[in-house]
């Protein structure tokens, strides 16, 4: 029998876990080399004494019910030794960032000796598991709250934020609530169909067109567009618009960013705006003059001309029927000189009964014959109330040189001397 305990003890000593027997009255009988290393406790010291002497943290009798089930039913049970019902503290050896000082265990009482009730324990070190379910747990937590983190800035997004996703041809795969709303559609009405279907894109075809080559380089675009929204109205839209490619840079999608600036388009539109008129005022024209001439010096490849045109006698179409119908003969010389004026030409209304022309690509012999057809079509004008009225022009194109006081000077000249010369006539300077 001795030499059965003896082989016992080396068996257990070998272990590389805790084990020790004890009797029903927590007696230790036996005290395994891993509890000597971990405990400091030398198993000459603790064998034939009490387990609570060593450990006065022990829940000494729910302890001892365990001990008397487990003899009971002759089977191993699982002894609960985590941190709020524990077993006997064991410091961990470990340095360690861990809060956990002690090990945390997991404890097995086994029969023994049944007839001296006697059971063996087994004690496992289940620290570094218990570690990594907290750091688990701990991680869970930290997803969970990113989850919630990005799903209420989607929310912001989908809310404040104009967003179009499309496929690789153009076809919307997804929008904002933000997009769907202002332009008044439902997203159903919007997801499988073109954009460009939506948008009408006839008023600014060219931009359009820039827009698509940009993209077909598969680069990013970005810039303003006139669009429609489903009633109807015009509106404007920064955009920027980035084509998302695969591994084999092809495009798979294209996402656009919307934002509506057309109060800043009003705003704009407003303070280049002749109010009575609708044409550019004067600040406008000063800014295309000043890039005309720009590009005048660069280029040098053609010249320009700048006609200033003065409404005949026009003090006396006050005079006779008042200011207000002065006011529809200079609308009606806007909306004719509009009309009748090239598509490149620039028309400014530049004070009073004056408007004033830049003319590209033009030269002396040029000039003169366009402001003569503009002298033509006024001359034709049938304004009810007043009749017929005329205007006298002055005219004249860039040499070298020039600025915009210059020719704005010599047009002027050419007009004073229209006007000498019997008015309703042009006169080049
Ligand atoms: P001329 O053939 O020599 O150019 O004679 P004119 O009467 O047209 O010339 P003048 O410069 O003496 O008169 C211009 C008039 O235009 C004077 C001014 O009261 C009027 N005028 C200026 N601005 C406006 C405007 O916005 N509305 C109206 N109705 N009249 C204006
Ligand atoms: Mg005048
Ligand atoms: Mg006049």
């Amino acid at each position: 029998m001795t030499g059965t305990l003896e082989h016992c003890n080396i068996v257990f000593d070998s272990l590389e876990n805790g084990a020790l027997v004890v009797d029903e009255e927590c007696t230790v009988w036996s005290w395994n080399k891993w509890l000597e290393i971990n405990t400091g406790i030398a198993s000459e010291a603790i064998i034939g004494s009490n387990l609570k002497e060593f450990y006065p943290e022990l829940d000494y009798k729910g302890f001892q019910r365990k001990i008397r089930t487990t003899l009971r039913l002759t089977t191993p049970t699982f002894y609960d030794a985590s941190l709020s019902n524990r077993f006997i503290t064991i410091p961990r050896n470990k340095v360690t960032t861990s809060l956990l000082t002690n090990m945390q265990l997991q404890v097995t009482i086994s029969p023994y000796i049944p007839s001296l009730k006697r059971v063996m324990i087994s004690i496992h070190d289940i620290s570094d598991l218990h570690e990594l379910k907290m750091t688990l747990q701990h991680r869970m937590a930290e997803i969970a709250n990113l989850n919630s983190v990005l799903k209420q800035d989607k929310q912001i997004i989908d809310t404040n934020l104009m967003i179009v996703k499309t496929d690789c041809g153009c076809l919307v795969t997804d929008v904002t609530k933000a997009f769907s709303c202002f332009f008044g559609f439902e997203k159903e009405e919007l997801t499988g169909n073109s954009l460009s279907n939506l948008f009408v894109a006839n008023k600014h075809e060219a931009e359009f067109l820039q827009m698509k080559e940009v993209l077909n380089k598969k680069e990013r675009w970005s810039g303003e567009m006139e669009v429609l929204k489903k009633n109807g109205e015009n509106v404007w839209m920064d955009a920027v618009i980035s084509p998302h490619l695969d591994e084999k840079n092809e495009v798979i999608s294209y996402t656009a960013i919307y934002h509506d600036i057309t109060d800043k388009k009003r705003i704009e539109l407003l303070s280049i705006t002749d109010p009575l008129t609708k044409l550019y005022n004067r600040q406008k024209f000063n800014e295309v003059c000043e890039q005309m001439l720009m590009r005048q010096h660069w280029t040098q490849e053609s010249t320009f001309g700048l006609l200033i045109a003065d409404v005949d006698h026009f003090k006396n179409v006050n005079d006779t029927y008042g200011h207000q119908v002065g006011d529809t003969v200079l609308i009606a010389m806007a909306d004719t000189l509009t009309d009748a004026i090239r598509t490149s030409d620039i028309l400014a209304r530049w004070g009073g009964e004056e408007f004033v022309i830049l003319l590209p690509d033009v030269d002396m012999e040029k000039a003169t014959l366009v402001a003569d057809k503009y002298r033509q079509a006024i001359e034709q004008l049938n304004i009810p109330e007043v009749g017929s009225i005329t205007a006298s022009f002055g005219v004249t194109v860039f040499s070298k040189g020039d600025t915009q006081e210059t020719m704005m000077h010599r047009a002027d000249v050419g007009l004073y001397r229209a006007k000498k010369n019997g008015r309703n006539r042009v006169e080049f300077n």
